[in-house]
């Protein structure tokens, strides 16, 4: 008999952890891919979310659409390479496991068809195997001046809602890329946006912080760092947490079944069903 309340407590102590294990690392094999327009949008907007993901278990991917040429004060090639040197350090502080670029011009995106950004982030996620993009919210409107930021967000959320779909870009399809079900997004913003989902940066904030100082030469003037750490403070003060970022979340084919809401059975639901029940016998009688 105590062999057996031993045995118990050894499996309730295995389970117990193995529960809490499940619950810190709930996107445990999961791939994110971030889909940036600019080298230093994600830091500034999500880097403290894009790090608690990727502690909860993501394994994370950028793909950086711009080269970000003319984001500097010296002449473009110089500038793209110290941007693009400057972008791999961040993503590394950030836990990004490897960054895809596909270099198009910025600030010059309307000269390019949306259908071939699309086509060419799609591939990306079918390859990677991406479960969940991150990206700008394209259907922020209000105080966005940046069109790049809106143009690669609309084909980012294509490409998420149609990587599944082997008619789109099917020359794709071939030496081991398959169609890929994307499931959720996350869309961060600059101006106002339908917030339904808060991280809590209280533990990677630090992080953040650290990976923007990795780039100075676009998160610049020297006080951007500490301009957008408050901004960060005054959003955690909204939720009660020391630092916060907001997003909105999306599901593109549905929710899954254990993302929906538990079935609640109140006690008026229980009266309800009761007389319904007494309804159906009294008419059986
Ligand atoms: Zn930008």
């Amino acid at each position: 008999m105590r062999k057996l309340v031993f045995s118990c407590c050894i499996f309730f102590f295995f389970a117990t952890s193995l529960g809490l294990a499940a619950s810190a690392k709930p996107y445990q094999g999961k791939t994110l891919v971030i889909v940036t327009s600019h080298a230093d949008d994600f830091s500034i907007f999500a880097g403290g979310s894009i790090a608690t993901l990727i502690s909860q278990g993501y394994t994370a991917y950028l793909v950086r659409v711009t080269d970000d040429e003319k984001d500097g004060l010296i002449d473009p090639p110089h500038v793209a390479a110290i941007n693009d040197q400057q972008v791999q350090t961040a993503a590394k502080t950030l836990g990004i496991r490897a960054i895809y670029s596909l270099n198009f011009k910025n600030d010059e995106l309307e000269r390019v068809s949306e259908t071939l950004i699309r086509d060419r982030i799609l591939f990306y996620l079918r390859k990677l195997h991406a479960d969940s993009i991150f990206t700008f919210d394209p259907y922020a409107r209000y105080g966005e001046e940046n069109p790049d930021h809106l143009t690669v967000a609309r084909a980012a959320e294509d490409a998420a809602r149609n990587a599944w779909n082997p008619q789109y870009a099917p020359l794709q399809l071939q030496n081991g890329v398959h169609p890929q079900v994307i499931q959720d997004g996350y869309y961060w913003t600059r101006g106002p946006i339908a917030v339904n989902k808060v991280f809590n940066t209280a533990q990677t904030e630090e992080i953040k912080l650290a990976a923007l100082r990795q780039q100075p030469n676009m998160v610049r003037p020297a006080g951007l760092v500490d301009i957008i750490h408050h901004a960060d403070q005054s959003t955690g003060a909204i939720y009660g947490y020391p630092t916060a970022e907001v997003c909105h979340h999306i599901w593109y084919h549905g929710k899954p079944a254990n993302q929906l809401p538990a079935l609640v059975v109140t006690p008026s639901n229980t009266v309800r069903s009761q007389a319904s029940s007494d309804r159906s016998q009294g008419a059986s009688r």
